[in-house]
């Protein structure tokens, strides 16, 4: 099977109504076009995290409008794009000189009112599969079909669901629920919301899924759930009646990184109930854990771009000392202290040690002098060797990682390099204790030159 990948931003609409929006965690304003223009998946689990805010507690909403100070929502429409609304709730209620009242057209209500009728026989099915895939998983209790679930008061309210198929696997209770296209977000965070205080766990299933087409309602959902999304079909039921075990086709999203941003390769997969990991805390039912693979994924794109950062630093700055450089490299070590706390980089840049290390382990990298004002390589390696002996091993390392041989002996044209590389290999062998690796830098050439990050843990101490 071929692999699918997909990437989109999110985008804004052209006529925003509302554009002086306050984000009250920080207490400033949004600014929309910036907030409407990152990554889908962000965009969409904000939107998703305002409307479970909002019906979490109307009284404390994340947003505002700065003009009436209303609660807002975020609309994704059928052309894709976002903009901002009073919270439905709210619209009409604040004398905001702006009106966001949206009307349906009669257009998307007959579109509504046909697939409602085309929807319930579709649903009958899937509820009818949900049902009889759970009745031949051993580990489940009997499923319940559109039985009210009743929840802990709320405000003392008494409050309630009624899914369309539950069922218990040891003391985990679930709620299925078949998702067509009528289920509107502020209705899917309302019930979240209530399987969260009530410890349920909820799965939408899904007639099917195509990641190239989806839909806002599907959207809705498994951007919400870890991006996994699960279907059942009479090809599941038959394999859950021959496993004794629910089974489902379950699509999950695998994040990858393509230059500067992440790219989601979708792949699908037959999974079992058991299989899934449950998060009723956070309302997640999953067999991919998304979310966490990404955030490592961010991690190591933030972590690639400091060391960028770095290494221009180093290669337009340093060479001389001057008060600009060590400007320069006060906020440099600041920001790269923010997400690698553990990288001891001193005060000063210039401080010998460290200087003299990174100069020479960069050069290596580059196949140039960086650090040095010397014109080659060559004259990088004899003063590694006369100065920097207990760094011999990284320095060559990395000149084996980026094959800078070849060019070390090409300007080597009296072989004092060739001779004293016999030298090291001997010393090395030997044990001499000027050689010894002093692992003091390890962990900043590790982020310095990744390709060299397992040689340096081998840790050869002698
Ligand atoms: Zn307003």
């Amino acid at each position: 099977m071929s692999k699918i990948y997909t990437y989109q931003s999110a985008a804004p609409t052209d006529q925003m109504l509302l554009t002086d929006i306050m984000d009250l965690d920080i207490g400033a304003q949004v600014d929309v076009q910036a907030f409407l223009t990152r990554d889908l998946v962000e965009v969409i689990q904000d939107r998703n995290e305002l409307a479970g805010r909002y019906a979490r507690d109307p009284d404390q909403p994340w947003m505002t409008c700065r003009l009436c100070g209303g609660a807002v929502m975020l609309v994704l429409t059928q052309q894709r794009l976002f903009h901002f609304r009073h919270h439905t709730s709210e619209e009409g209620v604040r004398d905001c000189p702006i009106s966001t009242r949206g009307a349906f057209s009669a257009d998307q209500i007959n579109r509504m009112k046909y697939n409602a009728a085309k929807e319930s026989v579709a649903h009958q099915t899937l509820k009818r599969i949900i049902r009889d895939s759970l009745y031949a998983d051993v580990h489940c209790s009997e499923p319940e079909v559109e039985k009210v679930w009743r929840g802990m008061p709320v405000a003392e309210r008494a409050t309630w669901r009624k899914p369309d198929v539950q069922v218990y696997r040891a003391t985990q209770r679930f709620a299925f629920e078949v998702q067509l296209s009528t289920t509107f977000l502020t209705e899917i965070v309302g019930r979240r919301e209530f399987y969260r205080l009530n410890g349920g766990a909820i799965i939408w299933v899904f007639q099917g899924f195509n990641p190239h087409e989806t839909r806002t309602a599907e959207e809705d959902i498994f951007y919400l759930n870890n991006l996994n999304v699960f279907i059942v079909n009479d090809h599941t039921l038959a394999r859950s009646l021959e496993a004794e075990r629910m089974v489902m086709v379950c699509w999950y999203a695998v994040p990858h990184i393509n230059g500067r941003i992440i790219v989601n390769e979708w792949i699908t997969q037959e999974i079992t109930l058991d299989q899934l990991t449950v998060d009723t805390d956070r309302q997640l039912v999953y067999f991919y854990d998304y979310l966490t693979h990404r955030k490592a994924l961010e991690t190591s794109i933030g972590e690639a771009a400091l060391r960028q950062q770095f290494h221009d630093f180093w290669r337009t700055l340093s060479p001389q000392y001057e008060k600009d450089a060590e400007q320069a490299w006060i906020p440099l070590r600041a920001r790269i202290n923010d997400v690698l706390p553990h990288l001891e980089l001193p005060q000063s840049f210039d401080d010998g040690h460290f200087h003299g290390v990174v100069s020479i382990v960069l050069s290596a990298r580059y196949g140039e002098p960086v650090g040095y004002r010397w014109p080659r390589l060559l004259n990088v390696a004899n003063h590694a060797y006369d100065h920097y002996k207990a760094y011999l091993l990284p320095f060559g390392w990395t000149l084996d990682a980026f094959n800078q041989h070849e060019m070390l002996l090409a300007q080597d044209t009296n072989k004092t390099w060739q001779k004293r590389r016999a030298l090291i290999r001997s010393a090395l062998k030997g044990h001499a204790p000027a050689f010894q690796q002093d692992v003091q830098y390890n962990t900043v050439l590790a982020f310095l030159v990744p390709e060299i990050k397992d040689r340096l843990k081998e840790n050869r101490r002698w």
